[in-house]
C-alpha cells in the first residue's frame, strides 16, 4: 500500500510518499525558514502565499523520489489540523485536488498523530500500547498511545509548550528565529549549572489522566509548566541589565535548556511508573534536541524501558510522518469526505 502524504500546517511545505506505513520512499520538505527569519517568527500570510507557490512542485518531486506516479498511489493523507488555517488550507485543498482527479481515498490526519507516528518509521519493532511525550512548538502532551491513532492524555502544558519556550527565550538572548536548534547549539559550549533557574512545580492534583469533561478546567499530575522558566530567563537578563553585569549566552542557554529537559524526563519518568509502561518515546520538534535526547536515552536506560525517538528530520514538521498516520487511519477504513476543513485548533483525539 502507498500513501501519498501532504503537510503544510505551518511553515513546512512538504510531501512524501510511503509504504506500508513504515518504508519511507521519499520525503521532500520545502522551509520557509529564511523567509520568516527577518520577521523573528512565522507570519501567517506570507506562509500560506509560499504554500501555494511551493505545494505541487513538492508533491511531484515526492512522487519522482520515490519512482512512481500517481496510478501507484492508494490513498492520499494530508494534514488537516492543527496549524494555522491558511497554511493548513493549501495542503488540504491540494489533496482533495488529487484525490477527487485520481478517484482516491482522501485521509485527514491530524498533526499530532503524525508527530507520533513518526516513531514508526525507523523502528519496526514498535508497537502500541507505549508512552510517548509529544513535545513540539505548539503542544507538550503526555500520552498512552493505546492503538493506533488512540490516545489517552495523562498530562499538558498549562502554559507555554516547550518548543514555544525555546523560541522565545532564543528571541531574548539574541539568538532570533527558529531558536529551538540555536539553544540546543549554544548550550553545548556553556555550563548548565551557570544559572539557577527555578525548576517547574505541578502540585499533586490526585489526576493520573485527563478527561476533558465539558467546561472543566483539569489538572493532572503529569502537567507541565514552562512560562515560569522562561519569566525567570527575562528577569535574569532585566537584572544584568540594571546592574551592569555581563551575561553569557550559551550558559544562559545551557541553564535554561537544563531545566525544560530535567523537567521533560522527570515528568515522563514518574509517567511511566504510575503507568507501567515498558516502552518510551518521544516525537515532535524538541525531540530532536541533542541534550534531551540524551537525558531521555539514560533514564530510560535506568529505567528499563525501551527507548524509540525518531531522527531528527522525523522530529520536526515533515509529510513522511503525515503518510505512516494516514495508513494506519487508512488500514482502519477512516475516510474523509470531499468536505474536508481545516481545523485551526483540532484537538488531540477529536475528529
Ligand atoms: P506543533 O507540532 O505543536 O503544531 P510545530 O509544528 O510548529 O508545532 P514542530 O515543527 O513539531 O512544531 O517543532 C518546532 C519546534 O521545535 C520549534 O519550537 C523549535 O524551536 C523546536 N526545536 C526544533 N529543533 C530543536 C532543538 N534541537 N532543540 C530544541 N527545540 C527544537
Ligand atoms: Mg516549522
Ligand atoms: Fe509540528
Amino acid at each position: 500500500t502507498l500513501i501519498l502524504g501532504i503537510e503544510s500546517s505551518c511553515d513546512e511545505t512538504a510531501a512524501a510518499v510511503v509504504k506500508n506505513g513504515r518504508e519511507v520512499l521519499s520525503n521532500v520538505i520545502s522551509s520557509q525558514i529564511d523567509l520568516h527569519t527577518i520577521y523573528g517568527g512565522v507570519v501567517p500570510e506570507i506562509a500560506s502565499r509560499k504554500h501555494i507557490e511551493k505545494i505541487n512542485q513538492v508533491i511531484e518531486l515526492a512522487l519522482e523520489k520515490a519512482g512512481v506516479t500517481l496510478d501507484d498511489i492508494d490513498a492520499v493523507a494530508v494534514t488537516y489540523g492543527p496549524g494555522l488555517v491558511g497554511a493548513l488550507l493549501v495542503g488540504v485543498s491540494a489533496a482533495k485536488a488529487i484525490a477527487y482527479a485520481k478517484k482516491l481515498p482522501l485521509i485527514g490526519v491530524h498533526h499530532i498523530e503524525g508527530h507520533v507516528s513518526a516513531n514508526y518509521i525507523e523502528h519496526p519493532d514498535l508497537e502500541p500500547p507505549f508512552m510517548c511525550e509529544i513535545i513540539s512548538g505548539g503542544h507538550t502532551h503526555l500520552v498512552i498511545v493505546r492503538d493506533y491513532g488512540e490516545f489517552e492524555i495523562l498530562g499538558r502544558t498549562r502554559d507555554d509548550a516547550a518548543g514555544e519556550a525555546f523560541d522565545k527565550v532564543a528571541r531574548a538572548i539574541g539568538l532570533g528565529y527558529p531558536g529551538g536548534p540555536k539553544i540546543d547549539k549554544a548550550a553545548r559550549e556553556g555550563n548548565p549549572e551557570a544559572v539557577d533557574f527555578p525548576k517547574p512545580k505541578v502540585l499533586d492534583t490526585g489526576k493520573t489522566s485527563l478527561t476533558f469533561a465539558r467546561g472543566s478546567h483539569e489538572m493532572s499530575n503529569y502537567d507541565f509548566s514552562f512560562s515560569g522558566v522562561k519569566s525567570a530567563v527575562l528577569n535574569y537578563l532585566n537584572k544584568c541589565e540594571m546592574t551592569h553585569e555581563k551575561w553569557d549566552v550559551a550558559d544562559v542557554a545551557a541553564s535554561f535548556q537544563k531545566v525544560v529537559v530535567d523537567s521533560l524526563v522527570e515528568t515522563a519518568m514518574r509517567g511511566v511508573k504510575d503507568h507501567n509502561v515498558k516502552k518510551f518515546a518521544i516525537a515532535g520538534g524538541v525531540a530532536s534536541n541533542t541534550a534531551l535526547r540524551a537525558a531521555m536515552e539514560k533514564a530510560c536506560a535506568e529505567n528499563g524501558l525501551d527507548f524509540y525517538c525518531p531522527s531528527p528530520v522525523y522530529c520536526t514538521d515533515n509529510a513522511a510522518m503525515i503518510a505512516v498516520a494516514g495508513y494506519y487511519e487508512f488500514k482502519k477504513g477512516n475516510r474523509s469526505g470531499w468536505d474536508l476543513n481545516a481545523v485551526p485548533n483540532l484537538k488531540l483525539g477529536e475528529r
